[in-house]
């Protein structure tokens, strides 16, 4: 947008005709006063100003916006009897350019000179956005490399533990054995199992989100019972948890069409976060259903919940909420893998959620696919 500043009004009219004939936009103000008001409400790429006015003549108004930021970028041609004066006013002016033209005003090189500016001045735009735009990149290059470097750091911690504790269980093995003790030699490999069963899964993980990356997890679909997988989850983590009350509701008794040993694996990574982010609670609710043309599945945990702006960053890769980050552990992988898994299905995967009362976890499955056999 270009401001015309001039007290003639016929002036005004004439270059505004000019100027919009060629496409611009212009705005127009018959006074240094007006002038500024204007300027201080809006950006202008350039001001046309008449260098004589009554009142606040064009040299005391360019003076005066030298200090706005809204005129920042601003080119400024004056319109002078007298070309000596303008080289005195752009010593104090570092604005985007400044100009001259003599009265009479030849109409052709004024469009020659607004044209250039404009062109400048689009040049500087182009050139800060690329400018902001690399600005960008490189901080979430950082970013990411921070998130990985901090990723490396507690994996490598995540797998040392049960590494320290089954070295440690080996070497209290030898002893019992030693000593024939067979009672205490199966508790300990009992429990050199559990460090391995942990090792196990976390190395899973590990190998699921390089798949991921590279684009090589597929899934290995047929047809099976959704509910008896979820009642054989639902088994197994009764008998490690036996004061834990898992409450069913509801069930899909239909066939689904997928990969049910990643169906498993997402429906035991709820259950486990569940047991996890709830350590003052003994009960989760296990929820599953047809919905139309899905499946449903939930499970509800009565736990620490999480506030509005995390619910769709817990699937991100690496991430962990960080106020609760301390006081549990774990590497903010599973629900980024678990949502790659869902959505290799064609399903949804989102979370509810409330601070202080708990998250409910689901999952939607689709049934309306050709291979499908519902029942
Ligand atoms: P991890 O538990 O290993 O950190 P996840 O990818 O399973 O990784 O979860 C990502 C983050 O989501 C967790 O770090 C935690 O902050 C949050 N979260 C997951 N499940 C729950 C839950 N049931 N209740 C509250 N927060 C949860």
């Amino acid at each position: 947008m270009i401001l015309i500043v001039d007290d003639t009004p016929e002036n005004i009219i004439s270059l505004k005709k000019v100027l919009e004939k060629n496409g611009f936009e212009v705005d127009t103000a018959s006074s240094g006063e007006e002038a500024l008001k204007k300027i201080l409400n809006r950006s202008y790429v350039l001001i046309i100003l008449d260098v004589q006015m009554p009142g606040m003549d064009g040299f005391e108004v360019a003076e005066t916006i030298s200090g706005f930021s809204k005129a920042k970028e601003t080119a400024i041609i004056f319109l002078s009897a007298a070309s000596a004066n303008v080289n005195l006013i752009t010593r104090g002016y570092s604005s985007g350019g400044l100009d001259y033209i003599s009265k009479p005003v030849d109409m052709n090189v004024l469009l020659l000179k607004v044209k250039t500016f404009y062109r400048i001045y689009e040049q500087s735009r182009a050139l800060n956005k690329m400018q902001e735009t690399l600005r960008e990149e490189i901080e979430y290059r950082k970013e990411a490399e921070r998130k990985k470097d901090e990723f490396i750091s507690i994996a490598s911690h995540e797998l040392k533990t049960p590494m320290t504790s089954v070295k440690g269980y080996i070497q209290l093995l030898e002893r019992s054995i030693e000593k024939n003790d067979i009672e205490t030699t199966k508790a300990r490999l009992s429990k050199v199992q559990n460090q391995i069963e942990k090792l196990n899964n976390l190395i899973a993980d590990l190998l699921d989100i390089s798949k991921i990356e590279s684009g090589k997890l597929k899934l290995n679909k047929k047809h099976f019972q959704f509910d008896a997988l979820v009642e054989d989850v639902l088994e197994i983590l009764q008998q490690s948890h036996p004061d834990v009350t898992f409450i069913k509701k509801g069930s899909f008794e239909g066939k689904i069409y997928g990969d049910d040993i990643r169906i498993e694996q997402v429906i035991l990574n709820f259950m486990t976060n569940a047991l996890k982010y709830a350590p003052d609670s003994n009960e989760i609710h296990i929820n599953s259903r047809r919905e139309g043309d899905h499946a449903y599945f939930s499970v509800k945990d009565f736990g620490i919940g999480m506030a509005e702006e995390n619910k769709d960053k817990v699937f991100n890769k690496f991430y962990r909420i960080e106020e609760t980050s301390e006081r549990f552990q774990g590497l903010g992988i599973g629900l980024y893998i678990c949502k790659e898994i869902i959505e290799l299905h064609q399903g949804e995967i989102g979370v509810n959620s409330q601070p202080g009362e708990g998250s409910e976890f689901y999952f939607t499955l689709p049934l309306n696919t050709e291979q499908d056999e519902n029942i």
